[in-house]
């Protein structure tokens, strides 16, 4: 169950089972598989789906010029790089076994930094440093150290500054691990996905329980002791029983967090992932939920609290003070605590956020690289937040985060009249298909998930998302075919 119901709910799934079924509505696979759609994840809004070709450089330079001194900034740098393909992969990745590409790609990365720190007041303060991709350990560690050394000298980094960086457990080395924590890494997440042999012939990813056992040792052994473990449900061949053995295992590991995504198959929007389909049956809409609700049931009887949709952690960990504490947040990583109010994304298809605008770099690795050597903001696309993108940002953030929305709070923060402003989307929230899944208070001015809500939270935001009314919109269901199911 998401963590903040103090409206509706607060407690295990088990115990949640037994509250949706007091008012008659057990939460079971074929209830949720019934109210699956697709739609976006939200970890923007607008989703980037709505970035647009009309943002460019110097618009990104306006935006951090805004940056008011002193202000906390998050930095993301993207590491492209990964020697094999898994063929479910929707990440931008380039496939390649020289690992001096990654030297050259740094020493545009470091270009790029420093083109960025420039135009930022010096005060501005690096409170958080991410590392992803690809596999940022695909970089040799002569390069992480440049890496890392640059963004040392070009920022001005904050003494408590937390540095994580994703990591393959295939290809990580005692080594790089030691480097990490020589240069201040302390958080670690490690790719799983699933141990089964059957599903990683299907996704092409070969990964034993041993060797991801022997990476989380050794970090932990060298100071890395934040470690966070990603799963897919959803996958080829995938059933409960054959991913028991998965979720064993990892609960074995004593990760602090567990992020848990459903496998978004998008073929035509990504073309390699049509050799997923040759990996055996595809579970269906029924059998993924029957797959999430396995799996979060023996997360919550190993102790760890859902956080949001799709995390898990530990009660003592820092994600579930932060939900508790209403310091969530969500960016284009999934649920963060929150350090800062914006984000600056470098290398290749890497994201910012800025609080009034989100701008994309070129995903193209050469077209990244012409704009930095040129001197300007390698920038592809964005979009400027207006009025209305920052309401339905801050009601879809809340809804995410918190499961539930003070709708005073919206129109003090806003100097709107809630029931004027969001006539239609009330009214859609008292149909049928909603009344399931939220109470509305208006008289008391609160919106809550309900225990079946908190797991549909994506399902309640569609409603407040105005990109919503596309023309791919299926009118039948609401879906929206290029995005991924809710559940
Ligand atoms: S390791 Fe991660 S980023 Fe690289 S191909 Fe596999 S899923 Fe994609």
């Amino acid at each position: 169950m998401g963590l903040a119901l103090a409206h509706t709910y607060r407690g295990t799934i088990l115990e949640a089972v037994a509250y949706v079924t007091s008012i008659n509505l057990p939460i079971n696979a074929e209830t949720l598989s019934d109210r699956a759609r697709r739609g976006p994840r939200y970890t923007s809004y607008p989703p980037a789906t709505e970035f647009d070709s009309g943002f460019g450089a110097s618009d990104g330079d306006r935006e951090l010029a805004s940056v008011p001194g002193g202000a906390p900034v998050s930095l993301y740098c993207h590491i492209p790089y990964c020697r094999s393909l898994c063929w479910y992969c929707g990440c931008n990745v380039k496939i390649s076994r020289d690992r001096s590409k990654g030297s050259s790609y740094v020493a545009m990365l470091c270009r790029e930094l420093r083109l960025l720190a420039g135009k930022l007041d010096s005060s501005t303060q690096l409170v958080e440093l991410a590392l992803g991709g690809g596999s940022p350990n695909f970089l040799l560690e002569e390069d992480l150290t440049r890496l890392t050394t640059t963004i040392r000298e070009t920022f001005n980094v904050a003494d408590d500054a937390e540095f994580g960086a994703e990591m393959d457990p295939r290809e990580t080395s005692v080594e790089f691990l030691a480097t990490l924590s020589q240069l201040g890494f302390t958080r670690m997440s490690v790719g799983v996905q699933d141990f089964d042999e059957a599903v990683q012939k299907a996704i092409h990813r070969f990964q034993s329980i041993e060797q991801t056992d022997k990476v989380i040792s050794d970090a932990r052994r060298l100071g890395l002791d934040h470690v966070n473990v990603d799963l897919v449900y959803g996958l080829p061949a995938q059933t409960p029983r054959s991913f028991s053995r998965t979720l064993d295992a990892v609960i074995g590991f004593e990760p602090q967090q567990i992020a848990m995504f459903g496998y978004a198959h998008l073929p035509q929007r990504i073309p390699h992932q049509k050799l997923v389909e040759r990996g055996g049956h595809m579970p269906n809409a029924l059998e993924r939920a029957e797959l999430m609700l396995f799996a979060t049931d023996r997360f919550e009887r190993a102790g760890y609290v859902q956080v949001g949709i799709d995390h898990f952690a530990r009660p003592d960990s820092p994600l579930v003070h932060a939900a508790l504490s209403g310091n969530l947040h969500r960016n284009f990583q999934g649920y963060v605590v929150r350090r800062a109010e914006r984000l600056l994304g470098c290398g290749a298809s890497a994201i910012s956020d800025s609080g009034g605008a989100y701008w994309q770099n070129h995903i193209n690795i050469e077209q990244w690289e012409r704009s930095v050597r040129a001197k300007q903001l390698p920038i592809a696309r964005g979009v400027r937040l207006d009025q209305d993108d920052q309401i339905r940002r801050y009601v879809i953030t809340k809804l995410m985060c918190d499961a539930e929305l003070e709708l005073t709070e919206v129109e003090k923060r806003f100097a709107i009249d809630v029931r004027e402003y969001f006539a239609y989307e009330l009214d859609q929230l008292s149909r049928d298909e909603f009344n399931e899944l939220v109470e509305i208070e208006l008289d008391d001015g609160w919106l809550c998930a309900t225990a079946l809500g908190c797991q549909l939270l994506r399902n309640i935001c569609m409603v407040f998302d105005r990109y919503n009314r596309h023309s791919d919109l299926n009118p039948n269901d609401g879906s929206r075919p290029s995005f991924s199911p809710t559940v």
